[in-house]
């Protein structure tokens, strides 16, 4: 008998980003539309998800590994809408840990696996909601409970069930859970420090240190906990905490992530990572969250203050717009599907070809695709179609194997591509494993010229900033040049698209771009975090 392995094994050659968030303060049904949040960000992130709410005194939380729809159903999402609604209970839920502060003042547990240890609690003493209100407006009433969420994909810390998100943790200052996305740098720095001076960690993430520092002693006595904490991270954060009686959301100095705030029609405010979650719940865009900004959200409504001044170069992460983002979204202040549009066209200016038909490799190629057949005047066909049913698990460990469950999962339509001249365009290529087998296929079919036009620069650099992109040395990219990679895939010709012509398709400074996994230009020095000297040297403003 074999061991089943997970699809990120199989599809090793697509890059995974951790993660997306969503906030909404207020009921009614702050859980349900906290679900639809996730539901519509579930490309964000498919390893765990979560949901915890707060009835306006306490939170209780519900996680579990697997998609939205597999880690919630009726009842759990019920027992979390009774909870919020000051109406609490402590059932364990199908499929996943809950976690509530129980009648004697701990944090108590059930589920499965990886469920939280307890925790003492001394009566809350909240952090202030900060001293530089920059906006407020007022929410219609309500009955003082939110909810907050999470997907995730693990790039730090692995994909265990302690590390699905939200983290509920119980404090000196009362209870916290949060909702990270991003990569901070100086974590390990901070949990080295922490364990040393005895500190238990229950979760391998990164984003545990940032309770931890939350929770010490120079933070609580800060005149805002919360901007003192976030003063001490450095890396790329968009985060969402919730205390019993408000959400507060933040995004890292250098904007690497995107947060968006919304508004639905009752006056009620939502933040979310994209603004496609915003469109599902039938929200109005409001703004982006800037960079080094605190968007609190509680029965007063919103208001803003600043942790940080925005980076001097803002690191704006270009591959939300070539892969990662839904195409709906507007991130960073554009479309996203027209950005990739724009940069099919761009490559069909770069690298022009004489063929019978554009094809896009399926689902990542097809924006940019429509790009290059609008620029070229080819036709554009879809000869490669994806097997919508093959699982999210598959038994086959050999390579061999794995080859056959990628021929499972795209189908080549042998009439489209015989003897055909073809252009196939994708977003990008990681470890070249899984485009050599499509490559091959094609060939196999009687395909009599292919072309790969792909719509991004050679990824030759590892992500420090919440991307999974392999080691170094199992980027295609990093040790070959474009001719060999040529050679590696089977195909007559290949061009990735230039990096003047990545930033052409962008609107904002191209210096305000994180662009390291293409150029080697990081903005932050990975190899070097600092923790303390964050607080006084990068963050002047306090
Ligand atoms: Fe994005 Fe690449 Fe920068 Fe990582 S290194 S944040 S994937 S642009």
């Amino acid at each position: 008998m074999t061991d089943p392995i997970s699809l990120p094994v199989l599809r090793s050659d697509t890059p995974k980003e951790k993660c997306g968030v969503f906030g909404i303060w207020g009921g009614p049904e702050p859980t349900v539309i906290t679900y639809l949040g996730l539901y519509a960000q579930q490309h964000r992130g498919q390893e765990s998800a979560g949901i915890c709410v707060t009835n306006g005194k306490r939170l209780q939380a519900h996680t579990g590994m697997g998609l939205v729809a597999e880690v919630f159903d009726q009842r759990t999402l019920s027992d979390l809408e009774r909870f919020a609604s000051n109406s609490p209970t402590h059932k364990e839920g199908a499929g996943g840990n809950v976690h509530s502060l129980g009648a004697d003042g701990r944090v108590h547990s059930s589920g499965a696996v990886g469920s939280l240890p307890s925790a003492s609690v001394t009566p809350s003493t909240q952090p202030t909601n900060g001293t530089h209100p920059t906006h407020t407006s007022p929410a219609r009433p309500t009955s003082g409970h939110g909810a907050i969420g999470h997907n995730r994909y693990s790039t730090a810390g692995g994909s265990v069930s302690c590390n699905a998100q939200p983290l509920l943790e119980s404090f000196v200052g009362g209870q916290v859970a949060i909702a990270h996305n991003g990569n901070l740098i100086n974590a390990d720095l901070y949990r080295a420090r922490f364990e040393q001076a005895g500190h238990l960690f229950h979760t391998t993430s990164d984003t545990e240190v940032i309770i931890h520092l939350l929770a010490s002693p120079a933070q609580q006595m800060a005149v805002d906990p919360v901007a003192a904490t976030l003063r001490h991270l450095q890396g790329a954060f968009s985060l969402v905490l919730l205390f019993p009686d408000r959400i507060e959301a933040a995004r890292d100095p250098w904007g690497w992530r995107p947060l968006v705030i919304g508004k639905l029609d009752d006056g009620r405010f939502v933040v979310a990572s994209e603004t496609v979650a915003l469109d599902v719940i039938g929200a109005e865009f409001v703004r982006e969250v800037e960079p080094g900004e605190i968007v609190t959200l509680n029965d007063a409504g919103l208001s803003i203050r600043r942790f940080s001044e925005p980076a001097p170069r803002l690191a704006h992460c270009i591959f939300e717009h070539v892969y990662f983002a839904n195409p709906s979204s507007n991130v960073f202040g554009q479309n996203v599907q027209m950005v990739r549009e724009a940069l099919g066209e761009r490559l069909a200016i770069e690298a022009p070809v004489d063929v019978d038909y554009v094809m896009p490799m399926p689902d990542s190629g097809r924006s940019a695709a429509a790009g290059y057949a609008r620029q070229s005047g080819f036709p554009y066909r879809e000869g490669i179609v994806p097997n919508r049913y093959v699982g999210r698990t598959f038994i086959k460990p050999t390579q061999a194997e794995r080859s056959a469950a990628v021929r499972l999962k795209l189908n080549v339509i042998r009439e489209m591509v015989k003897g055909r001249r073809i252009v196939v365009v994708d977003d990008s290529i990681v470890r070249g494993t899984t485009t050599q087998v499509k490559m091959n296929q094609l060939r196999e079919a009687g395909a009599k010229e292919i072309h790969l036009r792909i719509s991004c620069p050679p990824i030759r650099h590892p992500c420090y900033f919440g991307v999974d992109f392999a080691h170094r040395d199992q980027l295609i990219a990093h040790n070959k040049t474009e001719d060999e990679i040529r050679d590696f895939l089977g195909v007559d010709s290949l061009h990735f698209l230039s990096m003047e012509g990545l930033l052409s398709c962008v609107n904002r400074h191209k210096q305000d771009y994180c662009t390291a996994c293409y150029s080697g230009d990081y903005r932050l020095d990975p190899a070097h975090p600092i923790t303390d000297e964050l607080a006084t040297s990068q963050m002047t403003m306090f």
